[in-house]
């Protein structure tokens, strides 16, 4: 078969390999304990499920649904937005349903990008941002976040033709892969950095709800001047386990949602009613359900962290996300030597970008029990760490 050929200037998707590697090892018969995925192992709340059927037995909810989203969905969303941040949206014309973040991700630059024109991205980062713009036939100009900076980019570093000739921003904090939180002043410095070269920005906030130690992230709409020059891609899926949903949220300037919205309109026709409906219990319902996923998760955290200090490695606890972002000497090498001698799946982080070579991921999406197994088959092995 003749691919576009878009398809062949695809980076080589790791993630299928390492799905590929994973499967045969279970085929052997290990028991593979799988610290790669990003998506959590907890259910979506009783009660959000029984909306959801409620809803998806009225015929109402069978048809199209609305391009845009439900109203009271886009309602709901802005007073979550407006009691989670203090951020003011207009539901109308401030807020679009989006068939999960990813969906928005993928789109936003069909509106926004030219053949030729470049987009800012995050090196590492999710790998969406570089997707999406090279089937808008963009060109990806990467900013490296280094340990050394706190994994922020630098703005400095970018040439100044770069920047004049950068028509979007993709980043997103608390950052996956690294587990990295931004600052205010950071993202003063986007609004900023965004104004004086025209660039619209698009920031990725799917974490904004598992956090740690009483730290509570931003909206990057929080900060004066953002919602002129961007959007903010949100989503139910990390914040209560709703990963197969799809559905999220495009919260921001006016304009970039309505050139969003126009090429949303072209290619899907809106989330399901009963799912929108079922969001909005989410979001107005009671909210004890995250903070009991962030209790577990933090205790994960801790003893995935203080389990790695054991055995020798140096790291930082995330004060955000569900990922641990080890140090390593050869990312393929170590995921590899992890699979293959101990059973465990971890992430390179060579496949988030070539920044992020030197480095493993692992997802606290699995139960202590699994996690203090892991450290246990780990002390088995030869890191040569000192
Ligand atoms: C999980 C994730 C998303 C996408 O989530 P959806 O399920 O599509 O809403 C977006 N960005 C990052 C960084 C993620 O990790």
């Amino acid at each position: 078969m003749m691919y576009a050929k878009r398809l062949d200037h695809l980076p080589p998707y790791l993630f299928a390999r390492i799905d590929a590697m994973k499967a045969e090892k279970r085929a052997e018969g290990v028991d593979v304990i799988d610290l790669g995925v990003g998506d959590p192992d907890l259910p979506t709340p009783e009660y959000i499920v029984d909306a959801l059927c409620e809803a998806a037995r009225d015929p109402a909810t069978h048809h199209y649904p609305d391009y845009t989203g439900m109203l009271d969905y886009r309602k709901a969303v802005a007073v979550w937005y407006k009691k989670r941040f203090n951020v003011d949206l207009d539901p109308v014309t401030e807020v679009l349903a989006l068939i999960g973040s990813k969906e928005g991700i993928a789109h936003v630059p069909e509106a926004f990008v030219n053949p030729g024109d470049i987009v800012l991205a995050t090196d590492p980062g999710y790998p969406v941002y570089k997707t999406s713009t090279l089937f808008a036939e963009g060109e990806l100009y990467n900013m490296p976040l280094r340990e050394e900076n706190g994994f922020l980019p630098v703005f400095d570093d970018i040439p100044s033709d770069v920047a004049k000739k950068a028509k979007l921003m993709f980043l997103g904090y608390p950052n996956n892969p690294t587990g990295a939180v931004a600052p205010r002043e950071f993202f003063e410095e986007v609004v900023d950095f965004a104004r004086d070269n025209e660039i619209v920005v698009v920031h990725d906030n799917a974490y904004s709800e598992v956090c740690f130690d009483g730290y509570k992230p931003l909206s990057f709409l929080e900060v004066d001047g953002a919602m002129d020059v961007g959007i903010e891609m949100h989503s139910l899926s990390k914040t209560y386990n709703m990963t197969g949903w799809r559905i999220g949220m495009a919260c921001g300037n006016a304009d970039v949602i309505a050139g969003l919205g126009r090429v949303k309109t072209n290619v899907d026709s809106g989330a399901f009613d009963a799912i929108q409906r079922a969001s909005i219990v989410a979001l107005t319902g009671p909210q004890d359900c995250v903070d009991d996923a962030c209790r577990i998760y933090q205790e994960r955290r801790d003893v995935l962290v203080n389990g790695l200090r054991e055995l020798g490695f140096e790291i930082t606890a995330p004060k955000a996300t569900f990922y641990v972002w080890l140090k390593v000497d050869d990312s393929m090498k170590f995921a590899a030597k992890m699979l293959n001698e101990a059973g465990i799946v971890v992430t390179p982080g060579v496949g988030f970008g070539e920044n992020g070579e030197g480095y493993v991921r692992f997802a606290i999406t699995r139960s202590i029990e699994r996690i203090k197994e892991a450290l246990e088959r780990m002390r088995g092995l030869d890191f040569e760490t000192s």
